[in-house]
């Protein structure tokens, strides 16, 4: 038995398994050798329930569920040896813009994972679950500090989800108010889940272009105000890492007509403890903690978009959730709250984690993080701007956008060649064709987590991409890349239309 659990010494397919590097690494499935364990369970003695007593028939399996057969063992091997066929944050830099993978500190791991964090169940009555509701009124704090809203929800489990229960809240303001409101303005350079989240809102977005500098263009903003506007959603910095100067004038146009001011701080890493969106003028803010507040993430989640609101708003926030009262911190809804957006009260471990992370750091850190992060992308973008134009010439913030248009005319090399070549170099690609006003888009954010070393050393490795791009036979090589990595140069439109993730794929 215990070797079964925790060897897989006895034969299977186990010496055929590739070490790393190799071409491929079965699915789990192939791995399975019937009977395999990965923990013995003891006999509780207590007598076996059959399930057919307690459930309808329709919902029992006629087949026990094929689940992979494993030891320990077998089982900590195979994902070893797919992290080592992975890219991540742990193992470099990962400049991808817009997205802040910025290394996240060990420190806020263990801190969630403290048995008194981690151990405690949503389902404690709040009598029970002071401390924890203390970890959400702290967070709640910090974020109405960095933003300067009055009030804020933890619910919201990812950004695209703070959006649209912002906008849920706008929509009941106005509702509140009388107001017959229909559209919202989003510039050119919005992140794609902003449209997304006001036409699930049931909006109609208009869009508004932004002028040669990469901003808005005011004049043209204005023109476009009227009385049906319920709001704008901007970010600023904004989706091409400059920031919109004019936006104390924006605000005042869009409150004219009694809109509100979405802010997209999905991204905050430019500004904490710098500028704050609040006094800007904005009336909601979210905030992807798992990208700022550096909480793990990527393939899917989890993740934590909390949204912060001005006075006017703290009515609509969705509920329940905890308020300090004079025996202790009890849950609440407010009179004309939009309801439930998550279940209990969002992604608790991932604010934990931001939590962690902004304690450790301290207000002084927080703003340093922002300040070295503006310093980085800057640094980082002269570094490389003569064989990588700038789409704009202006300052940027935490992130940069360049493009390789002109590399294109040379031997037909593109921003994803460029990309693809930059993972043969051992660093993560950048964002590429996106924002989608910039032809042949690579957008850089390097995050304050990169050391100046780490900086040269990505430059030089672009520098010598670019270099490689005016040469016809590396340019050629280029073209097919990546190669040393163990899955080369995939065919994306396919695989995008022709999604298939099952075991079965494998055998076609
Ligand atoms: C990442 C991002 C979002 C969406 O956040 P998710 O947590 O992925 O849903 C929205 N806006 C901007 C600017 C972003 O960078």
């Amino acid at each position: 038995m215990t070797k079964e659990v925790y060897g897989a010494a006895s034969g299977g397919r186990a010496s055929s398994i590739p070490l790393m590097g190799g071409d491929s690494e079965p699915t789990i499935f192939e791995i399975s050798v019937s009977g395999r364990r990965c923990g013995a369970i003891r006999d509780s003695g207590i007598e076996s329930v059959d399930a057919s007593d307690h459930l309808p028939l329709a919902y029992l399996r006629s087949e026990p569920v094929a689940l992979p057969e494993v030891s320990e063992r077998d089982l900590v091997g195979h994902f070893t040896r797919l992290t080592h066929r992975q890219y991540s944050v742990d193992l470099g830099a990962y400049p991808l813009g817009s997205c802040t993978m910025k290394y996240n500190p060990k420190l806020a791991d263990t801190v969630a994972g403290m048995s008194g964090i981690s151990g405690v169940h949503p389902h404690l009555p709040s009598s029970h679950s002071q401390g924890w509701l203390e970890i959400a009124l702290e967070i709640e704090s910090y974020l109405k500090e960095i933003t300067g809203m009055a009030g804020a929800t933890l619910s919201p489990a990812a950004g695209a989800q703070g959006e649209l229960t912002g906008l849920l809240m706008m929509k009941a303001y106005h509702l509140d108010r009388g107001n017959h409101k229909t559209k919202i303005l989003i510039p050119d350079s919005a992140h794609g889940t902003n449209p997304a989240s006001v036409s699930l809102a049931g909006y109609s977005v208009v869009t508004v272009p932004s002028n040669e500098k990469g901003l808005v263009d005011l004049e043209l903003l204005k023109s476009l105000v009227g009385d049906d506007v319920a709001g704008i959603m901007l970010t600023n910095p904004n989706t091409v890492g400059l920031f919109e100067e004019d936006i104390a004038e924006i605000a005042k146009a869009i409150h004219d007509v009694d809109g509100l001011l979405y802010y997209d701080g999905a991204n905050l890493n430019a500004i904490v403890g710098i500028a704050r969106p609040g006094d800007m003028g904005f009336d909601i803010v979210h905030s992807n903690l798992h990208k700022t507040f550096a909480t793990p993430h990527g393939g899917g989640g989890p993740g934590s978009g909390p949204v912060a609101v001005a006075e006017k708003l703290l009515d609509f926030l969705p509920g329940p959730y905890p308020v300090r009262g004079h025996d202790g911190i009890k849950w609440t809804t407010p009179s004309k709250s939009i309801g439930r957006v998550h279940s209990f009260y969002g992604n608790a471990v991932v604010y934990a984690r931001a939590l962690a992370f902004m304690k450790a750091l301290g207000g002084e850190g927080l703003r340093q993080m922002s300040q070295i992060a503006v310093l980085n992308a800057n640094y980082l973008k002269a570094m490389i701007s003569s064989y990588y134009p700038p789409a704009y010439e202006a300052t940027c913030m935490h992130e940069f956008v360049v493009s390789t248009a002109a590399l294109k005319k040379s031997f037909g090399i593109r921003a994803l060649d460029i990309a693809k070549g930059l993972l043969d170099k051992g660093f993560h690609a950048p964002t590429v064709y996106f924002p989608l006003i910039v032809d042949e888009a690579l957008m850089i954010e390097p995050t304050e987590t990169e050391s100046r070393q780490t900086l040269d050393a990505m430059a030089e490795a672009l520098i010598e991409l670019a270099k490689d791009a005016l040469d016809e036979d590396a340019a050629s090589k280029m073209a097919g890349g990546p190669r040393r990595t163990p899955v080369t140069r995939v065919d994306e439109a396919r695989a995008a239309r022709t999604l298939i993730t099952t075991v079965d794929a494998h055998s076609k």
